[in-house]
């Protein structure tokens, strides 16, 4: 029988299924933070247990950590006590942590989603799970990956296993090759915006089409990353060479003859010809243009030249109400462009678009420029190695000449913690994935938008159309 990518990996990590019971599923590496996790710990130290796999969990912080300087004190006492909790419970159960002190592995710290893939954990073939919904960023690689809640942290640190239903198949295919200007971001943007936010609901999404193969891992793991906004449990994408070539050397990667079994292994996991999967969906990259969102859910997206839909044109009732909330919170009126909306901040970063790829394509756009004296822009690396990287190619002067903040990696104003946050009415363009009402600090109200998008528009000072300055 022919096999989907999906099922194979399914196949291959299912210890035990009972009739009309959910499948025990092996899983093989836990990724762990500090937000998700203390409660977990608790519950295996009252059970008198500790982690059974030390060796196959990992984990960071990333959430709650200050980004403006490592040297000032951390002002919330509910992290300073989530990080305090995380070093403990990694001590307790012989776990490697890669904190924010030197002692700890800052070196290689940052956003979870961003650090497996870097130190070569994140492998084509594996299931893995991590206490945060972004989790399916790991199945750019083919893996099977997707976010769990605490119970299920406390039941993976327990038995290395996780009770879960088998979901099904969704092949979402991108065809042609996106234009100068369009990138990764604006695909799943684009995506989420013609088919919603349930679209994926009860699915596995598998990306496959010519745009999909012609990306990078990077890009691979930006439109990954946001499959969870889409409905979908997880988004696959086929290994291939550009998968192999991204693993190969890293730390925790197959070395020597191991390394070769691995590739010939992760050469076969590709969907088979001939197998079926339960939904498709489409979208042509040829006809693509950026997008940028202007509601309070990822699916509320428009191309950047389009104007903002009217509710009065919406049949269904409830999705009508939906809209006219979400333009009231976003301050918005229908018929009117995005563009040349005036903006107060630029936020660059988080584990969808924080990665070097991402900083790279600021930056070029940002060289010799300015950013409007209106705007702050705030540009936070994904991970300590991206910042190391981007140092090193000189990324960090072009930012900072441009005058824009350069800062500490973390989850930053994705989640506006530690002061990163946008004041009540303020407008930002951000690249990170979640745009509900507060996610980036209460009345703040967010469109979301690739790095390119977001430079440009940090340059003039008003939501813009980076092709016109390519
Ligand atoms: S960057 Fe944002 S979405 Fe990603 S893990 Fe951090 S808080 Fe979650």
């Amino acid at each position: 029988m022919p096999k989907t990518l999906f099922q194979k990996i399914w196949d291959a990590h299912v210890v035990a299924q009972d009739p009309d019971s959910p499948a025990v599923l092996y899983i093989d590496l836990h990724l762990v933070h500090e937000v998700t996790s203390p409660q977990a710990f608790t519950g295996l130290r009252q059970r008198g247990i500790k982690a059974r796999r030390p060796d196959r969990t990992f984990a960071t912080m990333d959430h709650g950590i200050p980004t403006f300087s490592r040297d000032l004190p951390i002002v919330d006492d509910m992290v300073i006590k989530q990080i305090a909790m995380l070093e403990q419970n990694c001590r307790d159960n012989g776990i490697a942590l890669y904190g924010i002190k030197e002692s700890e592995g800052a070196a290689k710290q940052g956003i979870v989603h961003i650090i497996g893939p870097e130190l070569g954990l994140t492998q084509p073939g594996m299931t893995i799970v991590c206490g945060d919904s972004h989790t399916a960023t790991h199945g750019a690689f083919g893996a099977l990956g997707f976010g769990i809640g605490t119970s299920e942290v406390e039941m993976v640190l327990a038995t290395q296993c996780l009770l879960q239903r088998k979901p099904k198949t969704m092949e979402v295919q991108v065809t042609g090759a996106l234009k100068k200007g369009v990138s990764a971001k604006d695909i799943i943007l684009g995506i989420i915006a013609r088919y919603g936010v349930g679209a994926g609901t009860g699915y596995v999404f598998e990306y496959t089409g010519q745009a999909i193969r012609a990306m990078s891992m990077e890009a691979r793991m930006t439109v990954c990353n946001m499959s969870i906004e889409g409905g979908s449990r997880a988004g696959m994408i086929a290994p291939d060479d550009t998968t192999f070539n991204f693993v190969a050397g890293r730390e925790f990667a197959p070395k020597g003859a191991a390394w070769d079994q691995a590739v010939a292994r992760w050469r076969s996991l590709p969907t088979d010809a001939g197998a079926t999967y339960d939904a498709t969906l489409t979208l042509d990259a040829d006809a693509l243009e950026p997008m940028i969102t202007y509601g309070t859910n990822p699916g509320m997206g428009i191309g950047i030249n389009a104007p903002v839909p009217d509710p009065a044109n919406i049949a269904d009732l409830s999705q009508r109400a939906a809209l006219q909330k979400a333009l009231v919170y976003m301050g918005l009126e229908p018929g009117k462009p995005l563009l040349g909306r005036p903006i107060d901040v630029v936020f660059i970063g988080s584990c969808t678009n924080g990665r070097i790829s991402d900083l790279r394509e600021a930056a070029a756009l940002l060289k010799g420029r300015r950013v409007s004296d209106k705007v702050r822009v705030m540009v936070v690396p994904g991970s300590a190695p991206v910042k190391a990287q981007a140092e090193r190619e000189g990324l960090h002067e072009i930012f900072l000449a441009a005058g824009a903040e350069w800062r500490e990696p973390g989850c930053s104003m994705c989640i506006a913690m530690n002061g990163d946050e946008l004041r009540p009415g303020q407008y930002a363009v951000s690249t990170s994935n979640r745009n509900f009402e507060g996610r980036q600090g209460k009345g703040g109200r967010t469109f979301l938008a690739s790095p390119l998008t977001a430079a440009a528009s940090a340059i003039t000072g008003v939501v813009t159309d980076v092709r016109a300055m390519l």
